[in-house]
């Protein structure tokens, strides 16, 4: 039986928390938890939360906590959360919704929050080309010469340039991760449950040491 796992990512738009976290999901059988992802599903569906969210997502700024710390509740309190675990990405982004999530998993507490560590420069070149499946997430690089539509090769989804990936949009959610995102590294490591992973190599030797990461944490938990 393969364990499951509780596990957060941080780290910068760009830093690859996307492609990990589909890995790490596979890698573990536990749900990735993307917030980002359900944001957009509520748009494409046009819920309510879906058109208050689309000015704000299209804005490069963030939802507020408490409609945030609602859908995660939510979320978390469903069958495969509860039973196997969890990667959440894209939450917490900032230090109310990290309290508050510790109130959520006072019974089952996170086993390890990784920051996924790219410098700024580094994202800003790999979102120009950033391709996200609007269906499962998947995130692919674009040379300029796909066949449109491009069509995921998980899932079948559409792949899209994100609405919110222009180069404004980028440059101020980036501002607003080392404003409002970053405190929460220093707010883990205080708990001692951070581990900071360097992300700038392949995404295979990526994986490679997160899965290495998550597996020496529980051997010492
Ligand atoms: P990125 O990491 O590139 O910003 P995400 O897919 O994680 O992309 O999020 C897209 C947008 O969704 C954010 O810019 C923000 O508007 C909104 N969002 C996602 N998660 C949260 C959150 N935890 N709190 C507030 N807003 C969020």
């Amino acid at each position: 039986m393969i364990p499951g796992a509780r596990l957060i990512l941080l780290g910068r738009q760009g830093a690859g928390k996307g492609t990990q976290c589909v890995r790490l999901s596979r890698h573990f059988v536990v749900p990735h938890i993307s917030t980002g992802d359900m944001l957009r599903a509520a748009v494409r569906e046009g819920t309510e939360l879906g058109i208050m969210a689309k000015q704000v997502m299209d804005a490069g700024n963030l939802v507020g906590d408490d409609i945030m710390v609602g859908i995660v509740r939510e979320r978390l309190s469903q069958t495969d959360a509860v039973g196997r675990g969890y990667i959440l990405d894209g939450f917490p982004r900032t230090v109310g919704q990290a309290i508050a999530l510790d109130e959520i998993t006072s019974d089952l507490p996170i086993d390890v929050v990784i920051d996924l560590d790219v410098p700024r420069e580094l994202v800003l070149a790999r979102l120009s080309s950033r391709r996200v499946c609007r269906d499962c997430g998947t995130n692919y690089v674009a040379s300029g010469h796909e066949k449109m539509p491009w069509i995921c090769e998980v899932c079948g989804g559409d792949v899209m340039h994100r609405d919110d990936d222009t180069p404004e949009a980028i440059a101020h959610r980036l501002d607003l991760y080392e404003e409002q995102t970053a405190p929460l590294i220093e707010y883990y490591q205080a708990q001692g449950r951070l581990a900071v992973i360097n992300g700038t190599s392949s995404p295979d030797d990526v994986f490679r040491r997160l899965t290495a990461t998550v597996d020496a944490r529980r051997r010492s938990s």
